[in-house]
């Protein structure tokens, strides 16, 4: 399927590795050019590389914190005139409800709430001046069934898909799509330190963690970056402009739900 957005330029954040990697060469692969985005400049830098020998498309890469201040201005002004956002950046740590006070709380309300919002407030207004954009914001599975040992995960991500559910439908009249994937477990660095993480609270190894969670899955195994995003570039396509403010779950059917 072509997607129709050959030569549109995306900013896709926290992308060198993981799902955020997964949704940059699904959007290369439809020749999107790229501005990429992590924290690590060497990891950062390999990939723009595999994406640019393996594409042909444009990619910038700038080696920046994104839930910091200054390095979402460092981004920005990289990336100029953007037609596609993709948002992403690390998961808050796991913990206990009782660990956690009002400093976690607003670090993992920057990171996963207030910075998202901050990337379409500045990049939104141009997309509507163009008549088009499109926004995916990475969230989780914890906005439709929480997981209790990532409480500030849970809590900064249900705010994003509120404020995304009433901010889709403001800026659609003006051919602005926003919608949020919705992660489950995925094969990436981060479910690898999770499933470390339950290991030692448990007492027993990562491998019978990960045997346990893939049993648990219908689909019965984690979920890859490159389906994660095929899924994103399609809702970054022309094919998606009538898909609005949806939250698309890709769990593999983890989640035990008629709707
Ligand atoms: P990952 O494999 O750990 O990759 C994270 C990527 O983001 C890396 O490229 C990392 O590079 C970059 N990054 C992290 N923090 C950043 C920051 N502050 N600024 C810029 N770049 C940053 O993680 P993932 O599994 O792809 O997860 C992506 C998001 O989806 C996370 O928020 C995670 O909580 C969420 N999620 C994941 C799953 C899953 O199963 N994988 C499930 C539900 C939700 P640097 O470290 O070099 O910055």
């Amino acid at each position: 399927m072509d997607l129709g957005i050959k030569g549109k330029r995306a900013l896709v954040c926290a992308s060198s590795k993981g799902l955020g990697r997964g949704c940059a060469e699904a959007l290369a692969e439809a020749g999107v050019d790229l501005v990429l985005n992590a924290r690590g400049a060497e990891a950062l830098e390999a990939t723009a590389q595999h994406i640019r020998d393996t594409y042909g498309v444009e990619v910038a890469a700038v080696t920046a914190d994104i839930t910091s201040d200054e390095g979402r201005a460092a981004v920005l002004s990289a990336a100029g005139d953007i037609d596609i956002l993709v948002t992403n950046a690390g998961g808050p740590p796991p913990g206990v409800w009782s660990d956690w006070g009002r400093e976690d709380f607003i670090g993992a309300l920057d990171a996963n709430m207030l910075t998202p919002i901050a990337l379409m407030t500045e990049l939104m207004p141009k997309m509507i001046d163009r008549s088009w954009g499109r926004v995916v914001n990475i969230t989780s599975q914890s906005v439709k069934a929480p997981i209790a040992a990532l409480g500030l995960s849970n809590a900064a991500r249900t705010g994003l898909t509120g404020y995304v559910a009433g901010t889709a439908r403001q800026v659609a009249p003006f051919g602005v799509i926003v919608n949020n994937i919705l992660p489950g477990a995925h094969d990436t660095d981060r479910i690898e330190m999770l499933d470390a993480n339950a290991a030692r609270a448990q007492n027993t190894t990562p491998e019978e963690i990960r045997a346990a969670k893939h049993a648990s899955i219908p689909a019965r195994r984690y979920g890859t970056k490159e389906e994660f995003g095929a899924m994103c570039a399609f809702l970054c396509s022309q094919h998606a402009g009538y898909i609005v403010g949806q939250n698309i779950l890709l769990d593999g059917g983890g989640i035990n739900a008629t709707l």
